[in-house]
């Protein structure tokens, strides 16, 4: 594969991966916990402007009534 057809953010992304030196069990770690935040946000939030966005999800589920 020719390097040089790769776009230059996915060499800086390449870059940063390797010098972070982050395992895979912190990154699935990292991303199950922004996914578990935002599900909870989604579903569970009763913040008006975030419940009011996701009300017709949320009963289009029928798992988690809300009134
Ligand atoms: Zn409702």
């Amino acid at each position: 594969m020719r390097k040089d057809h790769i776009p230059i953010h996915a060499k800086k992304h390449v870059k940063l991966a390797l010098t972070l030196n982050v395992s895979v069990l912190s990154k699935a770690v990292i991303i199950l916990t922004i996914l578990a935040i935002s599900l909870y946000a989604i579903l569970f939030s009763t913040y008006p402007a975030v419940h009011d966005y996701f009300h017709e999800l949320r009963h289009s589920l029928m798992v988690i009534p809300c009134h």
